[in-house]
């Protein structure tokens, strides 16, 4: 635990005394470091050192002036990514969305060219917002049902405050629609508890220790850097490095071995590594009998002849002798070595048809080798669940209960926007239209699949919608209100993380920018002005933070506010064995499933995606749509300094050679990327960083680049709503397209 430089160590010198000795009363200026913590959509949840600077006589809480990891904190050490390093472009942006605004009147919703803004929205005090809202909230339940407004969030902010309380409490209370929130890590999710009943998973710090580190799907380098040293000093006392990606990332060109795996056969992948561990007798029988259940019907699965590495490479693209070679690395590295094997999986395994599956295959292999009993050894993709905040308390799901429907409100699931905006109604006469939508911590019309159906709905007239945002987005565009929202420099919040094991503080270091107002006070307002009158809309930050506390779980004991305000961070209290070391699922007392052990059925079975090289047509390139290393998702993709970053890529199609020759292209053509439900075009870059068959391009703000034409799209405009074999998950990882160089006049249409 780290004590943090807080504000009692300021340097003060806000009055300073002259040659004569009189006080002088010209500005000077006091310092003072504040902990934050990045709330960002990242595993890393890093501690942020923000130093803010206040002149003498300075109205507000003065102005922050640089940022730096916390050194203190075990897991960010001093550093942050590329991304937030630059967090100060960002906070003081002057594109910063800072006072409400409402679309002028007659003004149809649509792309607004960056600098336009002020031609479609015109400012409006708080007062008008929130008055304007609740007017058309109230009068569209009134009409059609409170479950014709659906919020929209997701993780644009992950503190516990910011990404679900005071929101969750006002859509429960008016009994607006729920949103089931897939688009992510819904699939690999239900993977995780399905096989080990809670999230969690090897600590960052252990990662040192391991003799084989797999990255699966997981582009570490990219978006999880803090867990980038770990492996360096591992790999500096022997480990190997492999990578499993469809994508030449950054991560796999830094390993020692990258296998380009075809996409959507991850399950084929693992069971055929399975195969080889129990065909040679590899696992680990002690640990198995002990710790798992239905070993006996997954080892008669595995070893079925269309499990062997040869029949895996037919369908994975990893030849059988390397197949052979990984499972042999994987099984025998702690014998080997004295060292164990851990898996760094990440989420772009799920986004495919089969990828939950796949992440239940991939979560298995830990439990036959018996790594877990090694530090070091495991597995993780989401730690997630070992905080155990208490979300009923911050969300109060009972409030439905309250709501003019007296009961739960539907459910709707993030993924099917686009299908919710355009047909939700159509078919029964009992289902209530979507008339009202209320969108924050998101961009949908650049993040959600099948664009053209979203923006489709988005455009709609008749839709009321209410954007609360930092910057004027794609989704900004389509705003009946928006709403200025703050950074995490701007609010105080407390959050866990999904990539360690630390609970923090983040304060507030300096206050709002303009007229920016947190979520917590945003609906709490809104609430009041609906006249809810329960008192837990007049919560305050304080009291949020509290209940998120209050919690009966061991692994919070003794954790509360004023330790974390004190601390900055605290370690969870997780059990230790008899050397006082953490070792998640060494044990069988650590498995939450119905047995009680780990979980090995029902057995993954490999199914191709219906979008994919097994069943090409008309459209036979399997399409990668990218997130870019130096973004998240599309958070960051409106600054200069990012786009610098990432101007390999901008408005690119990577392309293999094989597939650019045979349709007459090279390096800087312009192509047409299409399928059945949409367009973009792009200039193709022949690269050698994808695999015959398959073609990526990046995710971008739509009106910045996403499509070179200037037709508004990005790459979603290809995806699909298609859901996740389990956890009704998006499916951005299976969609097939076809590609053509573009006619000249296009190309000329294009570079005007
Ligand atoms: S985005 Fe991730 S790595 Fe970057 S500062 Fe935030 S938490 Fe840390």
């Amino acid at each position: 635990m780290g004590k943090i430089p807080a504000e009692e160590q300021s340097a003060d010198a806000a009055t300073v005394k002259t040659a004569t000795g009189a006080l002088s009363s010209a500005p000077a200026a006091s310092t003072r470091v504040v902990h934050a913590v990045c709330s960002h959509d990242c595993p890393d949840s890093c501690g942020v050192l923000v130093t803010v600077e206040t002149k003498t006589g300075e109205a507000g809480s003065g102005r922050a002036v640089k940022v730096q990891g916390d050194p203190a904190h075990p897991v960010t050490r001093g550093f942050l990514c590329g991304k937030v390093a630059k967090y100060l472009d960002r906070v003081y942006s002057p594109e910063r969305l800072l006072h409400p605004m409402r679309r002028r009147s007659g003004v149809d919703k649509g792309p607004v060219p960056p600098g336009q803004e002020a031609e479609v929205f015109e400012q409006i005090t708080w007062d008008e917002a929130l008055e304007l809202i609740a007017g058309r909230l109230t009068a569209v339940a009134a009409e059609f049902g409170p479950e014709s407004v659906l919020p929209y969030s997701y993780a644009g902010t992950i503190g516990q405050l910011g990404y679900g309380s005071m929101d969750r409490r006002f859509f429960h209370r008016l009994g607006a629609s729920q949103l089931e929130r897939t688009i992510c890590a819904s699939a690999g999710g239900t993977a995780l508890l399905s096989v080990y009943g809670i999230k969690l998973g090897t600590a960052p710090e252990d990662f040192a220790q391991a003799g084989l580190v797999i990255a699966w799907g997981a582009n570490i380098h990219g978006n999880n850097i803090h867990l980038w040293p770990f492996i360096e000093e591992a790999r500096r006392k022997g480990a190997r490095l492999i990578v499993i990606d469809p994508y030449r990332t950054r991560t796999a060109a830094l390993a020692d071995e990258h296998l380009a795996i075809h996409p959507g056969t991850d399950t084929a992948l693992a069971l055929a590594m399975m195969h080889v561990i129990l065909r040679e007798g590899l696992e680990d029988k002690a640990y198995i009998s002990e710790a798992t259940h239905g070993f006996e019907e997954l080892r008669a699965h595995a070893l079925k002849p269309e499990h062997a590495p040869a029949a895996a490479a037919a369908v994975t693209g990893i030849d059988a002798d390397t197949i052979v070679r990984l499972a042999r690395a994987y099984a025998n590295v702690m014998r080997e070595t004295g060292r164990p094997a851990v898996i760094r999986m990440n989420y772009g395994i799920q986004r495919s048809e089969n990828g939950g599956t796949a992440a239940r295959a991939v979560c298995m292999l830990p439990l036959l080798t018996g790594a877990w009993k090694h530090p070091g050894g495991g597995l993780q993709l989401s730690t997630s669940g070992s905080f155990p905040f208490n979300s009923e308390a911050l969300q109060r799901p009972e409030l439905m209960l309250a709501s003019p429907l007296k009961r739960p409100a539907r459910v709707v699931n993030m993924t099917e926007l686009g299908q919710a905006l355009t047909t939700l109604g159509d078919k029964q006469e009992d289902e209530p239209p979507v008339k009202a939508l209320f969108v924050y911590n998101s961009n949908p019309a650049a993040v959600a699949p099948n664009q053209n159906d979203v923006l489709r709905g988005l455009r709609r007239a008749d839709l009321f919608t209410v954007v609360h945002e930092q910057f004027f987005t794609d989704t900004a565009d389509y705003a009946d209100v928006l709403l200025p929202a703050p950074t995490f420099l701007e609010t105080k919040d407390v959050q866990g993380a999904y990539g360690h094991l630390f609970v923090q503080l983040s304060q507030q270091a300096i206050a709002p920018l303009g007229e920016a107002r947190s979520n917590v006070a945003l609906f709490g307002e809104l609430g009041q002005r609906m006249g809810f009158k329960e008192e837990c809309f007049k919560d305050t930050v304080d009291d949020l933070i509290d209940q998120a506390l209050d919690t009966r779980n061991h692994w919070f004991s003794g954790i509360d506010r004023e330790q974390l305000e004190r601390e900055g961070h605290v370690g969870l209290r997780l059990p230790v064995d008899a050397e006082g070391r953490v070792l998640p699922f060494s044990t069988a007392a650590w498995f939450r499933t119905p047995s009680g052990r780990g979980e090995l059925t029902p057995v993954p079975v490999f199914r191709a995606p219906t979008e994919s090289r097994a069943n090409a047509g008309v459209y036979p390139l399997e399409f990668l749509p990218r997130k870019a290393d130096n973004y998240m998702n599309t958070t960051f993709a409106n600054h200069p300094g990012h786009q610098r970053m990432e101007a390999r890529t901008a408005g690119v199609l990577e392309m293999h050679e094989e597939d650019a020759k045979v349709r007459g292209v090279a390096s800087g053509d312009l192509v047409e990327v299409f399928n059945a439900r949409g367009r973009l075009r792009l200039k193709a870059l022949v690269d050698g960083r994808v695999r015959p068959g398959v073609v990526a391009a990046r995710m971008d703000w739509s009106k910045l680049g996403g499509d070179l034409s200037g037709a508004g799209a990005n790459v979603n405009a290809l995806t699909s709503e298609r859901l996740t074999d389990i956890g009704g998950g998006a499916t951005f990882y299976s969609t097939l397209v076809e590609v053509r160089k573009t006619a000249v006049e296009v190309r000329k249409a294009a570079a005007e």
